[in-house]
């Protein structure tokens, strides 16, 4: 058999309930990775016992033959999902030493169908970020290098360390969270599968409120069924959001036939942008030769809201996010500052605040109240949101034309190098979610696959964007994609 941690999710899965393995065995093999993988940062909190314990409980489920798809599948947990008595801070300082009460929603079903928690992953601050690099741990490393270059490079973010960890083999499947790209950029730069589902497809409750109206939580795996099967055990209402759907739950891995005769992909000719690499553009023009060639219908398409998305994007983003974080004060959660003689409450605020929060975040709110103070909301919140509403009716428009799904390049470049862009101007980091953040102010499913690699062997992914609730016609597609790609490269193990 192959090596434990070199099986899919699906592999697993069935290894398990063969007894080809066992949950314990799987598990030991995925501490062991863990442990020999230091260098990437990608674990940043630790939970063999909860593993071990979870493991056994796993295996005697799978004894009894009641073991559902996720039983005995040792996952990461992205740490902005709160998890019971396991600290979760949201790679931020100001959340240092909190410990939940709490289970998240997401992580309640996915322990409920019996998977293995092997830790929390890194991630940027608040999920802020597309680098990694706004981390309190500091910056999680991609696993891949280009060419003969020993540079580090970032694995994206902000769901980096979950990226970085699956393409690495430390679990078989992550938990990442997409407020406007944090699990597409970093499947993309790492050669993994990440989807973002529908918005209101997966419970929000329990995971740390980044921009509330644009937060969706999703999968991070190393193939499109193992995607499918992860999601399933993700979705579902929950009492506990009341932005969470209560629409049945469809089998997405059976939706998986990789037939797509007769579905219309729209190319819009709006992502085409100035400047693009020519790996980009070559990437992309052979993921529309790979679904014709299977039976799609290409239709060019025009979304001509799309140059508007990123800067309505870093209005409502910030604004939310000023609204969310105001709750880190330093009484309720986490970090509080050492206080001078004759400090107030209002000195107790401001340092906690100054202390707990890194650059990044201090920024984000800073935009974030002043685009909804009294003299600006008009003229930045407001506007922001009538062009997101343009943004969705883009689509709308064009999903009322015939269009099953969009295909579009995932990232503007492969990953680049740490350090590169954190001396820049912040928007250069912005813009690496061009491609990302439209769907999320349309609310709309967004899968990132792996589908080829530039002249130094780095990995690129592609987008597929697909009709609300519909991640399984979505998956479908991405599967289709994947199979006529045939993306096999790892990255060499230098860790
Ligand atoms: N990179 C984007 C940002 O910094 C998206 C982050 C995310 O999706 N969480 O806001």
């Amino acid at each position: 058999m192959t090596e434990l941690t070199d099986l899919t999710l699906a592999g697993a899965r069935d290894a398990l309930r063969a007894g080809e393995t066992t949950a314990a065995e799987l598990t030991e093999a995925h501490l062991t990775a863990i442990e020999g993988a230091g260098a990437l940062n990608a674990f940043v909190h630790h939970t063999p016992e909860i593993a071990r314990e979870q493991a056994k409980a796993a295996d005697a489920r799978l004894q009894a033959g009641d073991a559902p798809a996720m039983c005995g599948i040792p996952i990461g947990v992205k740490d902005l999902f709160c998890t019971k008595g396991v600290a979760s801070q949201a790679g931020s300082r100001i959340l240092e030493g909190f410990r939940p009460e709490y289970e998240s929603t997401i992580t309640t079903q996915l322990f409920d169908a019996g998977a293995v928690m092997l830790g929390k992953l890194n991630m940027d601050e608040f999920a802020m970020g597309s680098s990694n690099e706004t981390s309190t741990y500091g910056n999680a490393v991609n696993p891949w290098k280009a060419g003969n270059s020993d540079a580090a490079l970032t694995p994206g973010g902000s769901s980096g360390g979950s990226a970085a960890a699956v393409a690495a083999r430390l679990c078989l499947a992550a938990l990442g969270t997409d407020t406007g790209g944090s699990i597409r950029q970093p499947a993309a730069f790492t050669g993994i599968t990440g989807i973002k589902p529908t918005y209101g497809r997966c419970s929000r409750w329990g995971v740390v409120a980044f921009a509330s109206s644009l937060d969706q939580a999703g999968p991070m795996t190393r193939t499109v069924r193992d995607s499918a099967i992860m999601l399933q055990a993700m979705s579902g209402h929950d009492p506990k959001d009341s932005t969470s759907a209560d629409l049945a739950v469809p089998d997405f891995e059976a939706m998986l036939t990789g037939d797509v005769k007769g579905q219309v992909i729209g190319i819009p000719r709006e992502y085409r942008m100035d400047g693009m690499p020519e790996e980009i553009e070559a990437l992309w023009q052979d993921g529309i030769a790979m679904l014709k060639d299977a039976g799609a219908e290409i239709r060019d398409i025009s979304l001509p809201h799309t140059k508007y998305a990123l800067p309505a994007y870093y209005v409502i983003a910030p604004a939310e996010a000023s609204s969310n974080l105001a709750r880190y004060d330093g009484v309720r959660f986490g970090h509080r500052a050492a206080l001078s003689q004759g400090d107030g409450i209002t000195e107790m605020y401001e340092k906690t605040r100054a202390e707990g929060f890194g650059d990044e975040v201090q920024r984000r709110v800073m935009v974030g109240t002043y685009v909804l103070s009294a003299g600006f909301y008009d003229a930045y919140y407001n506007r922001a949101r009538k062009v997101r509403t343009l943004i969705k009716k883009d689509f709308e428009d064009v999903f009322a034309d015939g269009i099953d799904a969009i295909l579009t390049p995932a990232t503007p470049s492969s990953a680049f190098e740490l350090g590169a862009m954190t001396d820049a101007d912040p928007i250069q980091m912005y813009l690496n979610d061009v491609f990302t953040v439209t769907v999320n102010l349309a609310g709309l499913p967004g899968v990132a696959v792996p589908t080829g690699q530039d002249r130094r062997g780095l990995p690129l992914g592609l987008q597929l964007i697909g009709k609300p609730w519909q991640e399984g016609e979505l998956l479908n597609v991405a599967h289709c994609l994947e199979d006529r790609a045939g993306f096999v490269a790892r990255p060499a193990k230098w860790w």
